[in-house]
């Protein structure tokens, strides 16, 4: 009996995970899956790269199979909610891979895409429903989706969606669904909200953690180089220089920042393509499938790109810009050391930024290894870093950040630095 087996799915599902070549459970699934299996709620800790979306795919599709149902226009039996376009597309990806070979359908509706291809799309029903809340309320708004026969509900990504404003349309769609219904609800991390979520949304749930909040994968060497604002781009260049041939992706705070860097590395003849909210969802889309195929080598984001998205050969992450959220910095440099992969984060440090890497540490639990430059003198003046979690509602999928801070962002320590 396979590992999986033993946990209790179908043999439909068994064959399906034999053809991907899953044969064994993450601790993640071995945890999960049994209890989704008995009808429980869960809530799970877990950060992505740990295989969390089967963790909860699996036994959802067990589950829809089991019921011989095909569900009925303009309806779903199922909903995963994610806070990007990217994670919703990845997480539908993966569970076609799981349905093949069932009668089983999986629909994505996301923003920046046609309303009325989706309206089309859902016309005749959907057994699994995989949206962003925005675009979500606006089909069902426009009657082109109800949640009324929807079962089961997981809501993944948690705390990013807390952290982009979801939780109104949360509290708008969640009483929509059937009732009574399964819910699972995945976060990275365990801000307070997270146990006012659990308490309004899951039913008695069961808690499942495979890594603490904080810890990044143990294989992933992490350096700071001390820089000022001006020396970062010539740095960048020397570093990505050494590695011609590897992905490597580099996270800068603000849109603008990553589309400037983006351009400097193109015109050195770099392949670099940038992902950031003021691209078009049809750039952001080519620019991922760019990287993913290796046609481009270096991805400049800013937090948009920064969860979720799973490409297992990035080995280089760069904090050009350090996070203003220090939890932020746990899951950009998540992108690296997948699947069992070595992976490199590589921070530049300002000495304007240095508040920023101490609460970076403070989260981690580490003292990350200095590779260059001068450690700065610790400054009273330095920014503090904001905690992940709390009251930022700047809504849409960019690294949401009130103006303020944007504007902080950009004048305060960066021109101290330069
Ligand atoms: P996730 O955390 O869901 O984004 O998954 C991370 C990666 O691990 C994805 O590429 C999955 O296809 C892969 N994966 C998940 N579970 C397994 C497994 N049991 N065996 C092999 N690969 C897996």
């Amino acid at each position: 009996m396979s590992q999986f087996e033993a946990l209790g799915l179908s043999p439909r599902l068994l064959k399906s995970l034999a053809s991907l070549g899953y044969e064994v459970p993450t601790p993640i699934q071995a945890q999960a899956i049994p209890l989704i299996l008995r009808g429980r709620d869960l809530m799970g800790l877990a950060q992505t790269g740990t295989g969390k979306t089967a963790a909860f795919g699996l036994p959802l599709i067990h589950h829809l199979m089991a019921e011989h149902a095909r569900p009925d226009a303009r309806s779903c039996r199922s909903l995963i909610l994610a806070p990007t376009r990217e994670l919703a597309n990845q997480i539908a990806d993966n569970l076609r891979g799981f349905t093949r070979g069932t009668p089983l359908t999986v629909t994505v509706v996301v923003g920046g895409a046609s309303l009325n291809v989706q309206t089309r799309n859902l016309q005749r029903g959907t057994d699994i429903l995989v949206a962003t809340p925005g675009r979500l309320l606006d089909l069902i708004e426009r009657r082109a989706v109800t949640l009324a026969a929807a079962r089961f509900l997981v809501l993944d990504e948690a705390d990013q969606m807390l952290d982009m404003g979801f939780i109104h349309a949360l509290r708008r769609i969640a009483p929509l669904l059937a009732k009574p219904r399964q819910t699972l609800l995945f976060s990275a991390t365990m801000p307070k909200q997270m146990a006012e979520l659990s308490a309004a949304y899951l039913h008695d749930p069961e808690r499942v953690q495979v890594s603490p909040p904080g810890k990044a994968a143990d294989k992933i060497t992490q350096e700071v180089h001390f820089v000022t604002q001006a020396g970062k781009t010539a740095l960048l260049k020397e570093l990505l220089a050494k590695h011609p041939n590897s992905l490597s992706l580099v996270f800068a705070r603000t849109k603008h920042g990553a589309e400037r860097l983006m351009k400097s590395l193109v015109a050195e003849g770099f392949r670099a393509a940038s992902i950031h909210g003021n691209k078009s969802q049809g750039q952001r889309d080519r620019a991922l499938k760019g990287f993913r195929e290796g046609q481009i080598r270096i991805l400049v984001a800013t937090d948009v790109a920064a969860r979720g998205i799973d490409i297992p050969d990035v080995r280089q992450v760069y904090n050009y810009d350090l996070p203003e959220v220090a939890e932020n910095y746990v899951h950009r440099i998540g992108r690296t050391a997948r699947a069992g992969k070595d992976g490199t984060a590589i921070a530049f440090c300002t000495p304007g930024d240095i508040g920023l890497l101490r609460a970076v540490e403070k989260i981690m639990g580490i003292k990350v290894a200095v590779a260059s430059g001068e450690v700065p003198p610790e400054s009273a003046a330095a920014p503090k870093a904001r905690s992940a979690g709390r009251g930022n509602h700047g809504g849409g999928n960019t690294a949401a950040k009130p103006r303020r801070q944007r504007s902080r962002a950009r004048r305060g320590p960066s021109r101290k630095a330069a």
